[in-house]
Parts: C-alpha cells; sequence; structure tokens
C-alpha cells in the first residue's frame, strides 16, 4: 500500500490542510501493510516556526526521514508515500518502519504545543485510523517504542495513554466534547536550575558540553535513522534549519539532559 492513493482525501475529509510537497509520490523504502500503525515524534529544531526541517527531512529521504511534518499551524506535509526510515530500533513487538508511518512535528523540548497543531495531530490520525477500521491503541509514540528504552524523548510533554482516549473519541466521529487544552510540558526534575542560568554562563557550559558531545559522537533526538543512530545528520540538520552554533550548542546541551 501507498500513501499517496487515500492519505491526502482522507486528511482533507476530517478538514486538515494537506500539503503536498514536491515529488512525494516517489518517495518511497518499499510498500507498506494495508493497516498501518502511527508512530508521533517531534523533530528537535530550534523553537519556533522551524520550516528548515521539513526541507532537511526531505533532502534526507534516502537515510533518515518520516512520511509526514506537522507545523505548528497544524499542516500536514506529506513527505514520503512508502516506508520510510523513522523509528530506528525498536522493542520487540512495536511498530517499525514496515508496519507503521511516522508523523514527524516542528516541536522541541518544553516547547508548548500550538493548539492547532495538536489539534491536526489527533484529527488526523484518527482519520487514519477510521479509514483503516483501527482502534486507537495502534498509536505509538517513539518515546514509547525506542530501544533501548529512553534513546527517544519524542513526543515531548504528551502522555500516550491520554493522546489515544483524545483520538479514540474523535474516531468515534467529532470532538470530544471538552477540548483538550494544549500541553503545557513540566521541565524535568533535574533541570530546574537552568531557569537561573545567564545567558553568557549557558554559552559558556554550551560550548564545553558541545565540544565534549562532538567529540564523542553527537546523540542529538533529531529525526531517526534506519538504525537508530544518530551521528553526522546533526551538523547537516542544524544547517538546515538555520541554527546558529549557539543555538545548536543549547540545543546539544538541553538534549544531553535526557540523554543519560
Ligand atoms: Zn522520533
Amino acid at each position: 500500500m501507498l500513501l499517496h492513493t487515500w492519505l491526502p482525501a482522507t486528511l482533507r475529509g476530517a478538514g486538515i490542510t494537506v500539503v503536498e510537497t514536491s515529488g512525494w509520490t516517489g518517495r518511497s523504502h518499499g510498500s507498506l501493510p494495508d493497516k498501518i500503525k502511527v508512530v508521533w515524534h517531534h523533530d528537535a529544531s530550534p523553537p519556533g516556526d522551524s520550516p528548515g526541517a521539513l526541507n532537511w527531512m526531505i533532502s534526507n529521504w534516502s537515510s533518515s526521514s518520516a512520511q509526514v511534518w506537522i507545523d505548528r499551524q497544524g499542516r500536514w506535509h506529506l513527505v514520503g508515500t512508502g516506508v520510510a526510515w523513522h523509528a530506528g530500533k525498536v522493542k520487540s513487538g512495536m511498530p517499525d518502519n514496515f508496519s507503521s508511518i511516522g508523523i514527524e512535528t516542528d516541536h522541541t523540548v518544553n516547547e508548548s504545543w500550538p493548539a492547532a497543531q495538536l489539534d491536526a495531530l489527533r484529527r488526523g490520525t484518527a482519520a487514519i485510523f477510521a479509514k483503516q477500521n483501527c482502534a486507537a491503541d495502534w498509536l505509538h509514540f517513539h518515546k514509547t517504542i525506542c530501544d533501548p528504552p529512553g534513546r527517544k524523548v519524542d513526543p515531548d510533554g504528551l502522555d500516550l495513554g491520554t493522546e489515544r482516549a483524545t483520538v479514540a473519541k474523535m474516531i468515534g466521529g467529532g470532538s470530544p466534547s471538552t477540548p483538550t487544552p494544549p500541553t503545557t510540558p513540566t521541565p524535568p526534575k533535574d533541570d530546574n536550575d537552568m531557569a537561573d542560568i545567564t545567558d553568557a554562563q549557558m554559552n559558556q557550559i554550551a560550548d564545553k558540553v558541545l565540544a565534549k558531545l562532538t567529540a564523542k559522537t553527537v546523540r542529538m533526538n533529531t529525526v531517526d535513522g534506519k538504525t537508530g543512530k544518530e551521528t553526522a545528520t546533526d551538523t547537516a540538520f542544524f544547517a538546515a534549519v538555520g541554527a546558529t552554533a549557539t543555538d545548536a550548542a543549547r540545543a546539544a546541551f538541553r538534549s544531553s539532559n535526557y540523554y543519560q
């Protein structure tokens, strides 16, 4: 099965704005099964609108990408039509690259989710499941399927059980009677002192951390590879999203908190 034969119409039928990127119907690493599971991700791009992340996914399709990218306005940008290398290594029994599609979102750790983005993410996922006649437990998160556990933190700030319940209501038709407010991420326990650090101090710390990480092999929570190893793609990622060295260093530092 290839997505372009039904996904755009299904999404538009659910009221979602769909952007078909140039050439997307030709991007595939193989046919998908007739029924697909859905894995939510975040792209770890800098806070705010980061359209460069979509360009990165397109240019990086051959080695690491996902079928869909959702911007902060809630538009579904279609990147590929068949199998994509989005999941990396997963736990036994969990959906992998050949049984699921990856939905990337313009989001990073501790960034709040715009209501329009979150609504489109849920609504589109529900439309896919309704079309397949599948229940909401076909929804998975990268952070809940990855192997080893803890390798991934995306999508940040969302709870799988809560999201499955919301999607289940949408599969049943319409919205939940009370819309779920956007999630305000809770800072991790070991990150509480970050707010007290000045920009100058942060830059000093970030430079040191980045140097250390680069020396080892930077392991960022960027879009995933076929093997689950994130290495040289990080440099290309930050170049693509237009992040400055300081932004990259900061992001690397913050991500490193989650990467123990
Ligand atoms: Zn991911």
